[in-house]
Order: C-alpha cells, then structure tokens, then sequence
C-alpha cells in the first residue's frame, strides 16, 4: 500500500472506485492472459504476508527471508522494503506459479489479493488524517476487466477473503510512514535498532522468541490478553511487533505495551 500526499494525487493513474460503486471484473482460468500477471513483478510483501506465505510453506519466517526476498531501502524511507524474489528465467516468474496457477493460493499476498484494485494511503497533513483510497488498474493485457461480473470494493475484498491482509497492511502502512523521517541517526536503518525493528515486523519466529526467551518481559509490560495469544498466534504476535516499533523507535505509548 503506497503512502500518497495530496499533491501526488493527481499523478496517481487507475480509476478510483469508492463506497459501493459498481466496477466489472472476473479472473478465471479460462481466459487467455491466465497466470500473466504473476511474472516480472515488483510484488511488495507486507508483514503480515510473510506470516501467511512461510506458514504455507511450512518453514520459519528466517528460512523464508533467505529463501524468497530481496530487501531494498527506498531513498524516500528510512526502513526497508521486502519484495518476492522473481525467478531467473526469461519470463522471472513468481516462484509460487505454477502451470495450474498459484500454488499459495489460499496464502498469497495482499497485493495478489487485491488485484486490479491497487489501495493506497492519503495523508493529508499527518498520520492522523488519512484515508484509503483504491484504484482499478488492470494492466491492458488482463482480460478480467472485460468480463461482467459486477462488484464493489466490499464484495471484491469478501470474494477474495482479503479483510485480514488488508487490515494488517493499512496498520503497517501507518507505521511505515512514520518512517518518512529519519529515526535512526548516524547507525542508520541497517544499525542495531534497525535490525531489532526489522525482525519485529517481518522475522516473526525470531520475534517470538526474543519475546519469550530474552529478559524482554523483564523489560516491558504486555497487555495479559496479547500475550496469552501470543505464543501461538502470529497475527496477535505481529500486533504486539507493531505496537513495539511505535514505542521502541518513536516513543508511541499504548495500551499493548509499557515499559516496567
Ligand atoms: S491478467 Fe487479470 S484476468 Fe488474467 S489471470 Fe491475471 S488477474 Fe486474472
Ligand atoms: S503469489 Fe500467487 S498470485 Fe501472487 S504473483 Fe505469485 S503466483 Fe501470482
């Protein structure tokens, strides 16, 4: 989800679609661009993305980091960025294409999820005052758009089971506009913090146990519900990675946790 300020509007191309209006689209494995779009793409993947796809894969978060993404540091933001590694062939296909289609399908990521809406995140003056806004966007070689099946943005993220993933991408998105400034001085986003932050956000095993086998819970109060959770629920996990980074990176209190 792209951050985008009001004067970048006007540069932003699709069709925004917004409350119940009605836009056509369909994808199905009969049409001629099937398994087109999943190739040659500059796929972000978002935390709570990772959390799903390695548990798909049945490998941990570390295994996954190594296996699947290359990390990039934007010069307009101060904390990476992971993107799906394509494959190295002619085509530099999705590693999870396969002839039949996707192969993580009922894991894939918010991006694919979502697509041909692209949403992003207005920000008019600060992070307080923001509104999604989504975009249709097929690119011209998708024939999805052609087709009548009638939809809305609510009816589209139903279909597609995509609540979650969007829901965890828009709280991530928040903080990574925090990001728009610099928080880490001279150590850079690759220092000691950077990397603590890192692993809170998208190393989700290595998470856990620094939580649970480090002197953290010395250190920090956790709200008892999150904690209980914790242990075996990633997602509950990554909201107390999340409410961390506020506090850690940018002294942002809240009720998940305090400092003992
Ligand atoms: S190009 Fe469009 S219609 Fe074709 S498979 Fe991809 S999303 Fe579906
Ligand atoms: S994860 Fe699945 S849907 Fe997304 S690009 Fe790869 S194959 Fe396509």
């Amino acid at each position: 989800m792209k951050s985008i300020t009001p004067d970048q509007i006007i540069n932003v191309s699709g069709k925004r679609i917004t409350g119940n209006e009605k836009f056509h689209f369909q994808c199905h494995e009969k049409l001629a661009c099937f398994n087109k779009c999943c190739r040659n793409l500059n796929l972000f993947l978002y935390p709570y993305d990772i959390i799903r796809l390695k548990q798909n894969l049945n490998i941990s978060s570390d295994v996954f980091l190594d296996t699947y993404v290359d990390i990039i540091l934007r010069p307009d933001n101060f904390f990476p960025d992971v993107l799906l590694k394509m494959t190295e062939t002619d085509e530099k296909t999705c590693p999870f294409l396969t002839e039949k289609g996707c192969s993580v399908y009922l894991d894939r990521p918010d991006t694919c999820r979502t697509f041909p809406i692209e949403k992003g995140m207005l920000f008019n003056d600060n992070i307080n005052n923001h509104t999604i806004i989504s975009l249709f966007r097929p690119p011209d070689f998708c024939l999805g758009r052609h087709e009548h099946k009638s939809l809305t943005l609510n009816k589209w993220a139903e279909d597609q089971k995509a609540f979650t993933h969007n829901k965890m991408t828009e709280k991530w998105s928040l903080i990574k506009y925090l990001f728009y400034n610099d928080p880490w001085g001279s150590e850079g986003a690759y220092g000691p913090k950077g990397k603590m932050a890192f692993m809170a956000a998208y190393n989700i095993d290595k998470f856990r146990n620094f939580i649970f086998k480090s002197t953290f819970l010395k250190r920090y109060k956790v709200k008892t519900s999150m904690l209980k959770k914790a242990g075996k629920d990633d997602t509950v996990l990554l909201g107390i990675g999340f409410s961390w980074i506020k506090f850690f990176i940018f002294n942002i209190k809240s009720k998940n946790i305090t400092i003992r």
